[in-house]
């Protein structure tokens, strides 16, 4: 039902993000263009013999700030410890085994869970240097893997060992149909108080899946609407004071949550209006190429007249321009108003995430929109468009054969995507466009 996360922990510079980006592979970042969202993503979904598993890079919560080196080490320890349910201990064996590790590998013993010490930098195959089995010193049960992430020599043995380690729901298969709803926005914003408005009495906790140790509370529910797992962020918060001390973290958490989901409520408190904060976190659902509604919860407590709404919604498309596809609805957790609705606009954003155009009417669209709208040109070479066809759903993806991506203009990209969109909908869901060049580049 849910999958296991794998963090990925060590000193700085030992190779983590060298190894995520390799076990991510094309994943990363599903949607470019998200203007103001440069972070790079540190959870993304990888697979090994057909098995899925959320991966950690915790080297890449830190920004370049003035902590100190072990302070950040001990953050990314606590979050690995936190959140993970595998821990990737990697070492670098050029630099050998330094105190730090030593450290480090205090802080994850105390946790109690699987641990695979990942002896990093091993360039060269064939027998194993010495300084290797130095690594053993660490005394972890699991004997240590040596691997290059550069090269991607062991990274099979150590996903082997990793996956020997995830427990995995086997009643896997009966995920489907179920829709997976992250709850995220900002501390107080209302996220649990709308999943209990939401759930109501059919509420069931589904707290400690299959033997994980994960705090995450996922809270499933069956009624006339459909079945839906609602992922909680704030649930996470309650459960453990580690996290609680960096106001980072919530959006740290929404990222995890958003990871495992197909639909995203934003839940923004009217109170506010739409915060940086809630910037970020709306842009980490829209990176992850991820369907999404913006909540606007409270709406008791706010003062209306009779443009209120028409001002609001001109607010919210201004602060999250990069989601003019969300719907906004305007809610009350407290008194319940318009909740049922969340459950309709659900079903829509995801049904619209996964939905498929065929080829003859994408070609269709595609030659009229350039009747309407020439494609640009530049310094007389004209750009072509051969051909448009979608190759994956959720986010549904477009891949765009043409004579030179350069003439592309980010005006024309968009000019498309909007014919898209007035065409076919997609209300609620990014869509991505896939530029192909092909051959042909004298064309003038
Ligand atoms: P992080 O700080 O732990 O995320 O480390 P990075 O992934 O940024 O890597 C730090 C440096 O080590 C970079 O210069 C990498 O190119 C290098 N590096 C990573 N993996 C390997 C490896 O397997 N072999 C060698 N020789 N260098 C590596
Ligand atoms: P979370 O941190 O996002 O999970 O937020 P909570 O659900 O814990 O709610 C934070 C606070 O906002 C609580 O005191 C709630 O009672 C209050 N709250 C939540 N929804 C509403 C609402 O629709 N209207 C009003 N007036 N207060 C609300």
């Amino acid at each position: 039902m849910s999958k296991p996360i794998v963090a990925i922990v060590g000193r700085p510079n030992v190779g983590k993000s060298t190894l995520f980006n390799k076990l991510i592979g094309e994943r990363r970042s599903i949607v470019e263009d998200t203007p103001g969202v440069t972070r790079d993503r540190i959870y993304a979904e990888a697979e090994w013999n057909d098995r899925r598993f959320i991966l950690v890079d915790t080297g890449g919560i830190e920004p370049k700030s003035d902590e100190t080196i072990p302070k950040q080490m001990r953050t990314q320890a606590e979050i690995a410890v936190a959140t993970a349910d595998v821990i990737v201990f990697m070492c670098d064996i050029r630099a050998g085994l330094l105190a730090d590790d030593r450290d480090i590998a205090i802080m994850l013993k105390k946790s109690g869970k699987p641990i695979v010490v990942a002896v990093n930098k091993v360039d060269k195959v064939g027998e194993l240097p010495y300084e290797f089995y130095e690594f053993y010193e660490l005394g972890f049960e699991r004997e240590p893997i040596a691997l290059s992430s550069l090269h991607g020599t062991g990274s099979g043995d150590l996903l082997d060992a990793v996956i020997e380690e995830c427990h995995f729901d086997e009643n896997d298969t009966d995920d489907e149909g179920i829709i997976n709803v992250a709850v995220i926005g900002k501390p107080n914003a209302g996220k649990s108080s709308i999943i209990n408005r939401m759930c109501g009495e059919e509420r069931v906790i589904v707290s400690d899946i299959a033997g994980t140790t994960r705090d995450a509370v996922d809270t499933r529910v069956e009624n006339s609407h459909g079945i839906y797992n609602f992922i909680d962020t704030a649930g996470i918060r309650r459960h453990s004071k580690v996290e609680d001390r960096i106001e980072k973290f919530s959006v740290i958490r929404a990222n995890m949550a958003v990871e495992r989901a197909d639909v995203c409520l934003l839940m923004i408190d009217a109170k506010d209006g739409v915060t940086e904060q809630d910037e970020k976190i709306a842009g980490i659902a829209h990176e992850a190429g991820k369907g999404c509604i913006i909540v606007i919860n409270k709406w008791d407590a706010i003062e209306k007249e009779n443009n209120t709404v028409n001002e609001y919604n001109k607010k919210i498309r201004t602060s999250l321009a990069y989601m003019p596809y969300a719907p906004i609805i305007y809610v009350s957790a407290l008194t319940g108003q318009r909740c049922a609705h969340i459950y309709e606009l659900i079903n829509n954003v995801y049904a619209e995430s996964r939905r498929r155009i065929s080829t003859g009417m994408l070609n269709d669209l595609l030659n009229d929109a350039m009747n309407r709208v020439q494609p640009p040109s530049d310094k007389g070479k004209r750009l072509k468009i051969y051909y448009m066809t979608q190759t994956s759903v959720a986010p549904p993806t477009f891949v765009i054969f043409c004579n030179s991506e350069e003439l592309f203009h980010f005006s024309y990209r968009r000019y498309l995507e909007n014919c898209l969109r007035d065409t076919f909908g997609f209300e609620g869901t990014p869509i991505k466009l896939v530029i192909r060049q092909k051959g042909d580049d004298s064309t003038k």
